[in-house]
């Protein structure tokens, strides 16, 4: 009997978060298959706070739908996940829209960068995404390329909306305060602990996506003046900061594109009243440039997948030999029950 929870059948694990495992499971009766991000409780039962993050989430998640964001299908605070061998474990759970595709992180971790027409492409997308979001009175708060997902058919779909808050700050006054995020995607304001914008920190992490998906490389290691090369973004010396990143890239100075360089830059800025703002970033000269179409980042990541899943399974199979390779005593051991059991045959003639 294969683990079940509610009405689903589990499958294999999706992926794993701090506090959270997800996993592939079909529906009993309809057979739709779905992600479950599954929260152990006897990890949380004494942690309200963390009860009330889980709520925030599933309540955020509720107030949104669009085609670029992993939908929210349903929440179940107690449940039971039935194990193979019949063990019982209590759970917290939220069923999400499936995204099979995986993660952009993966894709250029694996597989390499992406040309500005790819970009250009999925970071349309991104931004139509996170617009609607805030939209809807939402800031994200963790946008990386770990939290932006592939759906089968290869359109984006930003995911994780664990930290999600009110764009308009839990006081009203449009600031939020809590420092949390992931260190190399933070705004400065945050690092600084400053009161900050949503929308403004929820671009700034998309810039450092985007930038990583045309080199394959963050721009810094933190956004703070005592960074290498934040530092240069910050003293106005947006020219060295270029140049020192299109050292050692294909076609040198002219890697990046004029409108790449400008859009990265001014979306960067250290002081959140000079960045662009959405309606900046929207119209910015940088997204009429040329832009693959769905049918070519398709053929493109379809390819893509195929070296992802190959190295998956490459890394499965590495990991499963070692674990028999430590049932069986290891090596050494194996080697030594071989020699014996050689010997042992020839000392009998
Ligand atoms: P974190 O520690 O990053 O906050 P988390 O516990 O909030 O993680 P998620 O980031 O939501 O968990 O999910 C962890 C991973 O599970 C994702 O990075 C992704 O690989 C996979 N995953 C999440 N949601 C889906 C989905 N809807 N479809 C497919 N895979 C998913």
């Amino acid at each position: 009997m294969p683990a079940t929870l509610g009405n689903y059948i589990l499958g294999r694990t999706l992926g794993s978060g701090a506090n959270s495992k997800v996993k592939l499971a079909t529906h009993k009766d309809t057979q739709q298959k779905v992600a479950i991000k599954i929260l152990k409780k006897s990890d949380t039962q004494n942690d309200a706070k963390f009860l009330e993050l889980v709520l925030t989430e599933v309540k955020t998640m509720a107030t949104l739908s669009h085609g670029n964001i992993v939908n929210f299908l349903e929440y179940n605070e107690n449940a039971t996940v039935k194990k193979e061998d019949g063990r019982e474990v209590p759970v917290i759970y939220i069923v999400l829209e499936l995204a099979t595709g995986g993660e952009l992180f993966d894709y250029v971790a694996t597989t390499g960068r992406f040309s500005e027409e790819i970009a250009r492409f999925y970071m349309k997308q991104c931004i139509e995404a996170l617009n609607y979001v805030h939209s809807k009175g939402v800031t994200h708060r963790d946008m990386k390329p770990e939290n932006l997902l592939f759906a089968g058919d290869f359109n984006l779909k930003i995911a994780d909306f664990g930290f999600a808050a009110p764009i308009e700050g839990r006081d009203g006054s449009g600031f939020n305060k809590t420092k949390l995020g992931t260190e190399s995607y933070m705004a400065p304001e945050i690092h600084m602990r400053k009161p900050y914008q949503g929308a403004s920190v929820d671009l700034f992490a998309t810039a450092i996506i985007l930038f990583i998906m045309v080199t394959q490389h963050p721009p810094f290691t933190r956004a703070l003046p005592d960074d290498p090369f934040y530092r240069l973004i910050c003293a106005n010396r947006a020219d060295l900061f270029w140049k020192a990143h299109s050292k050692n890239k294909p076609g040198n100075a002219d890697f990046f594109s004029e409108s790449f360089k400008s859009l990265i830059t001014s979306m960067l800025q250290f002081d959140p009243t000079h960045r662009l703002s959405m309606a900046d970033v929207v119209t910015h000269p940088w997204f009429s440039g040329p832009t693959a179409t769905l049918e070519q980042a398709q053929a493109e990541f379809a390819a893509r997948k195929a070296k992802i899943d190959e190295e998956a399974n490459l890394k499965q199979q590495q990991k499963d030999a070692q674990k028999q390779m430590a049932a069986t005593g290891g090596y050494a051991a194996q080697r030594r029950a071989y020699k014996g059991a050689h010997r042992g045959e020839g000392d009998e003639e």
